[in-house]
């Protein structure tokens, strides 16, 4: 069975800036792309960056039993389509979910071989400066994930390997050391 890393972090800590320099680094690796009522950011591709699903499309998903796990963050949903893992780790590849702290929970019963790490900021402080910079949230949604962000560092400590990310080149270079580490197992 391909290994399963699940990631997971505070919004605007960096957990998609680390993610698309991992797989760019470990190419066989590949991210599971979720599904959410969010709506696109400008940029952001259906099929590509999530699956951009009605609320009512969403409730027929989980209806069928087509989600490993599935949460509300921020006033939106979130999950991981039992479609998107399967045919990937069926083809060998070994597969990323970047997920909130709910579905990691969820996947930590499933699947208790998943490996699980939680991405740090260098500060709780940072959290905002970063999602003010990232400019692609209003500020009642960067209050929003600064709140839900509490509650996620106080649970880092669930998490069987945790990566600061202060400095970027670091913090990539001890996540992708911690992966190959983790595959070569
Ligand atoms: P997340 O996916 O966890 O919400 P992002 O990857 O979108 O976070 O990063 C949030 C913002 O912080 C982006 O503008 C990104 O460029 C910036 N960022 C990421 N890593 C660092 C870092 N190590 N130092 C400073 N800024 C960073
Ligand atoms: P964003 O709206 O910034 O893309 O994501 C918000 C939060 O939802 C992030 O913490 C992200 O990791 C999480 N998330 C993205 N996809 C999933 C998923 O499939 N399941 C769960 N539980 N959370 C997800």
């Amino acid at each position: 069975m391909a290994r399963v890393f699940v990631i997971t972090g505070p919004s605007g800590v960096g957990k998609g800036t680390l993610i698309k320099l991992l797989l760019e680094r470990i190419p066989e690796l590949e991210l599971s792309v979720s599904a959410t009522t969010r709506a696109a950011r400008p940029g952001e591709e259906d099929g590509v960056h999530y699956h951009f699903l009605d609320e009512a499309e969403f409730e027929k998903r989980i209806a069928e039993g087509a989600f490993v796990e599935h949460a509300g963050y921020s006033g939106r949903r979130y999950g991981t389509l039992r479609e998107e893992l399967e045919r990937r780790t069926a083809a060998g590849h070994p597969v990323v979910l970047e997920i909130e702290l709910q579905g990691a929970r969820q996947v930590r019963q499933v699947m208790p071989d998943a490996e699980q790490i939680f991405i740090m900021p260098p500060s709780p402080e940072s959290l905002r400066t970063r999602l003010v910079g990232r400019g692609t949230d209003d500020a009642e949604q960067i209050e929003k994930r600064l709140q839900v962000a509490e509650e996620e560092l106080a649970a880092a400590g669930e998490f069987g390997h945790r990566v600061v990310n202060d400095d970027l080149d670091k913090a990539i270079d001890e996540l992708e050391a911690h992966v190959r580490a983790t595959l070569a197992g």
